[in-house]
Order: structure tokens, then C-alpha cells, then sequence
């Protein structure tokens, strides 16, 4: 699976606009504007960021249930993940296309809790870097 790199940079540029406070729609306009490509192909919207519409409006609403489950993809096919199952705080995710239509032989089933564990760990040390406490 490819989070690490490109586009865990992405799910850090997101965090870090979150928490300077921009809306969903702000975040994928400069998302768009970079250039960067959506996780579904495309151009980034509010719901890509957020993963449901409803909660597209206000900077402080419900975040989503698991923050990146909507922004991984297969590194086999770049078909969306899903979870397979969970034990306790441990939850597996795996390739959507390969658990509906088999279509696609990747079968491995990736922890998402260290996932986030370590885009977070990533995310931190960003945030520590001298270059965003200026101001
Ligand atoms: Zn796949």
C-alpha cells in the first residue's frame, strides 16, 4: 500500500490546514490549485477531505470515525480501502476492489491503527520543526 511519502504529505497538509483552521473547501481549492491528484482520481472537493458531505460546512465539525481511512489506496490497483475487521484498538483494513470483486489479487490486510500511529508520529515531528513556529 503506498501511504508513506506522497501521500502522507498530502494527509499532512490537510491536518496542518485543519488545525490552522480552514474549511474542507478551502484545504481542496489549494489542493487543486498544487495540483495534487484526489485518492479517487480527480479534483479534491470537501468530501474528499471529509469523507461525507454533511459535514463539509464549519471548521469544527464531527471528525470522521477513522481520519484516513478515506485516503488510502491499494498500492495494487488504487482502489479504495476498507476495514476487514477489528480487535479492540487493532483494526485491519484491506483492498475494497479485491474483498467485492476480486479483480485485484492484493489480499494483505494492513493494520490501520499504526497507519495513523505513524502519520501522526510524522505530522508531530512537522509541527516541531522550527519553520511553523515562526510568526
Ligand atoms: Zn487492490
Amino acid at each position: 500500500m503506498r501511504i508513506l511519502d506522497h501521500e502522507s504529505d498530502v494527509i499532512c497538509r490537510i491536518f496542518k490546514a485543519h488545525l490552522a483552521g480552514r474549511t474542507a473547501r478551502e484545504i481542496a481549492n489549494g489542493l487543486n490549485e498544487d495540483g495534487v491528484i484526489a485518492p479517487r482520481g480527480g479534483s479534491w472537493d470537501a468530501s474528499t477531505i471529509n469523507g461525507n458531505k454533511a459535514h463539509s460546512h464549519g471548521r469544527r465539525g464531527r471528525t470522521p470515525k477513522r481520519p484516513f481511512s478515506g485516503l488510502l489506496r491499494c498500492g495494487k490497483c488504487g482502489g479504495g480501502m476498507s476495514i476487514h475487521d477489528r480487535s479492540g484498538s487493532a483494526i485491519r483494513i484491506r483492498c475494497s476492489t479485491a474483498r467485492e470483486s476480486g479483480s485485484c489479487d492484493n489480499d494483505k490486510r494492513y493494520r490501520l491503527d499504526k497507519i495513523e500511529h505513524a502519520v501522526l508520529a510524522k505530522l508531530k515531528a512537522e509541527l516541531a520543526d522550527p519553520i511553523y513556529v515562526k510568526e
